[in-house]
């Protein structure tokens, strides 16, 4: 039997939990993955649940991008593989998984997006998580999968522009800026992400079947998956995600 009580710390938004259709009360979900194809919507749905349930976001291609910025020995050893559409070594990824979870602020639970993404790294999370004093609580890990077709992936990805001084992204073909190229809100020239251009995009789809669709086969066996049509608005996605996690966990629970 799970000890919910600890969680019960979620109940102090309780505004953003009534406005994403969540009971109130409800309780911290624990771990989370954020599973899903490039332009699925990983990012936007991980930044939603935060808010609600207050876990960070530990975002794994955020933090190599990040080491690249910085020029660090991680970072120089990733940035080809991620130019080229391909996945970053997992005992490089692990690591980093690793130390990241080691911090205080994911005992009550966090959203790990875009990982695992190999049944390597899988199996290695759930030794992890079944260790003892495992980071994020006492509740089994959650996947959930977001599911989007070919056509509207390479629409968001190919489309999606961001502005280098205040990260605000925008999409040429879904959510275009006021002025051709320009930010909005502070006039920066926008840029394309390296790995967003469409030959890699296909590449980026190739590594998705071949690696990362087994390991949402490794979570529907262990009935710890989600599986939520992401071809919504942002809103009905979250509020389905939200719902059918909270289903699970009682489903588990009872
Ligand atoms: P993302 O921003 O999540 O699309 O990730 C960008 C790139 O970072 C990916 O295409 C990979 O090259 C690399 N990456 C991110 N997460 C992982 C992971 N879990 N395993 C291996 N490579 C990753």
């Amino acid at each position: 039997m799970v000890d919910r009580g600890k969680f019960l710390a979620a109940a102090e938004r309780p505004e953003e939990q009534a406005a994403a259709g969540v009971p109130a009360g409800s309780a911290m979900p624990g771990p989370l993955l954020l599973m899903g194809a490039p332009g699925a919507g990983k990012g936007t749905q991980a930044k939603k649940i935060m808010a609600v349930w207050r876990m960070p976001q530990i975002w794994t291609g955020g933090i190599l991008r990040d080491n690249r910025a910085r020029g660090t020995d991680l970072g120089r050893q990733a940035k080809q593989v991620m130019d080229e559409g391909k996945l970053v070594p997992d005992d490089l990824v692990n690591r980093m998984v690793a130390e990241r979870l080691a911090a205080p602020d994911v005992a009550r639970g966090y959203i790990l997006d875009g990982y695992p993404r190999t049944l390597g790294q899988a199996r290695w999370l759930d030794e992890l998580l079944a260790g003892q004093g495992a980071p994020g609580g006492a509740l089994p890990v959650i996947a959930v999968s977001l599911a989007v077709g070919y056509n509207q992936l390479l629409r968001r990805v190919t489309g999606r522009r961001i502005c280098p001084t205040c990260q605000r992204t925008y999409n040429v073909y879904l959510q275009p800026p006021k002025a051709d190229t320009v930010c909005d809100v502070d006039g920066a020239l926008l840029a394309q992400r390296a790995d967003d251009a469409e030959e890699v995009f296909h590449e980026r789809m190739r590594t998705y079947e071949i690696l990362t669709a087994p390991v949402l086969e490794h979570y529907r066996q262990s009935g710890r998956l989600v599986e939520v049509n992401g071809d919504r608005s942002v809103s009905g996605v979250s509020a389905e995600i939200l719902h059918a996690v909270e289903e699970l966990r009682r489903q588990r629970n009872s």
